[in-house]
């Protein structure tokens, strides 16, 4: 018998387990690392909760594992986010401690040892449960770096009294944070403040106790932010994004997508078409609804809007736009509940974005070149809105209340005016800086030392 040598160690097949946050934001970046190292020779297991599972058939390369955390028949309080992310934390530790271990136990006899486990900073209660099964751990963190400063911020402003736990409307510029003024904060409407504190609190830990961190993000985009964030970090920062541009395509969908779009879209001019989307959780009201859509059709803009059951407080909202609506707009505007949202940014008909710009479609808009119309609703998202807007100047920040006027003005000025011309070249101008990064430049080097450090544990 001679031992293993250093070289067939590095052979032996080795596992990691990935465990992302049940949202769809948050489970397709997870999905997409999974992907991309599993590319790089690594076997991937997903341990998820019961509650929104990810579609297991979309990834047969992957193992999937559904712990029993009793959350299967929970409704997401989307008016407290927060709160849910922590009874998850509270619900999952146990059950997913008990996989966890079984895993390692499995893993030993079949010779496939496992690396790490990767879990999303929501899912902080992952750190306690991989240190139990003596694994390290590495965490995902799936918003911009800049969200996570001005996070940080926060806690800072509330302790100094500068911030009341109502979060701030004032227009001035936060000291150190530019562009992020006082309303741009991503103080949370949802949920108490001490849930928003302590949510801070827990992602936080998560720094120290961790081998690395993995960051959906891009030195292009957000350097200085990452730079402040690395000197303060003991453990190291790998910005590896955007995720979806480096993985190997599959849809990581929770809903179906509606494929009919695409074909309406081959029917458009070139950069014409309006993509309206606010993602998986965002919602409005019947009376912004009928702004939104009287406002594209008095543009005469063609429009691809995805109104997502659910995200209308009006359950029959379908009735609110036929009354002389369906006429006016004719064939000049699609309807669709889901999207292939990526595959519609990519198509060529399609000329700016009205977003609500979660970090994801943001991304995605941005690797597409597609400029866009900010129109966030809450968190992180004013963060990126103002980052959009202000800092790589690829679209435009629709603020306060508006009505049908406003939209349609605003609607010209990306999709017809001088001005929407300007950001679209600075969008394709990004767009080629990205991908260059993702090909051969940071966001490259960054991945492959990432799997130096994990073949190294
Ligand atoms: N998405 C999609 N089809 C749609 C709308 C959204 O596939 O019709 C996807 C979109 O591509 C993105 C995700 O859903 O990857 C939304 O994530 P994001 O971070 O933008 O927002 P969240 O849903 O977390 O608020």
């Amino acid at each position: 018998y001679m031992a293993p040598g250093k070289e067939e160690q590095l052979r032996s097949p080795c596992r990691l387990v990935l465990i992302p946050l049940p949202f769809q934001g948050h489970i397709s970046p997870m999905l997409q690392l999974g992907s991309i190292l599993h590319s790089k020779g690594f076997a991937v297991t997903v341990l998820h909760t019961t509650f929104n599972p990810p579609i297991s058939s979309d990834y047969p390369e992957f193992r999937f594992v559904s712990a029993p955390d009793n959350l299967s028949d929970q409704v997401v309080p989307t008016d407290n986010l927060l709160f849910f992310i922590s009874h998850i934390n509270v619900k999952c530790r146990v059950p997913f401690q008990e996989c966890l271990a079984k895993m390692v136990e499995q893993g030993r006899e079949e010779k496939e040892e496992i690396a790490c486990v990767i879990y999303d900073e929501c899912m902080h209660f992952s750190v306690a449960v991989a240190e139990h099964v003596k694994l390290p751990s590495i965490v995902l963190r799936t918003t911009s770096a800049s969200t996570y400063i001005s996070r940080n911020a926060i806690v800072r402003l509330k302790a100094e009294g500068v911030l009341t736990s109502q979060g701030s409307t004032s227009q001035e510029l936060v000291p150190g944070l530019y562009p992020l003024r006082f309303k741009d904060l991503p103080v949370s409407k949802i949920g108490t403040p001490e849930i928003f504190l302590q949510f801070i609190t827990d992602i936080n830990k998560t720094r120290t106790s961790s081998s690395a961190v993995i960051w959906n993000t891009n030195d292009v985009l957000e350097l200085p932010s990452l730079q402040e964030i690395q000197k303060q970090n003991r453990v190291r920062i790998f910005p590896i994004g955007p995720l979806h541009r480096i993985a190997p395509t599959s849809s990581s969908s929770l809903i179906k997508e509606d494929r009919s779009c695409i074909t309406w879209l081959d029917k458009q001019i070139q950069n014409s078409v309006v993509y309206i989307s606010l993602g998986s959780l965002a919602s409005i009201d019947k009376k912004e609804l009928a702004e939104v859509a009287w406002g594209l059709a008095n543009s005469n803009q063609p429009f691809l809007w995805v109104i997502r059951p659910g995200s209308v407080d009006d359950l029959e909202w379908n009735k609110l736009l036929t009354e002389g609506f369906t006429e006016a707009i004719g064939e000049n505007g699609c309807i669709v509940k889901w999207a292939p949202q990526k595959e519609v940014l990519a198509h060529d008909a399609v000329g700016g974005f009205w977003t609500h710009c979660g970090w994801n479609s943001t991304l995605e808009s941005i690797s597409e070149g597609v400029p866009m119309i900010c129109k966030p609703c809450f968190g992180d998202q004013r963060v990126n809105a103002r980052y959009v807007s202000r800092v790589w100047k690829t679209g435009i920040h629709l603020e306060n209340i508006y009505d049908r006027g406003q939209v349609e003005k605003t609607i010209k000025r990306l999709m017809v005016d001088e001005e929407g011309k300007e950001m679209r070249q600075r969008a394709k101008y990004l767009r080629e800086r990205v991908e260059l990064s993702v090909r051969d430049g940071s966001s490259y080097n960054s991945l492959n030392e990432l799997i130096e450090l994990i073949r190294s544990f």
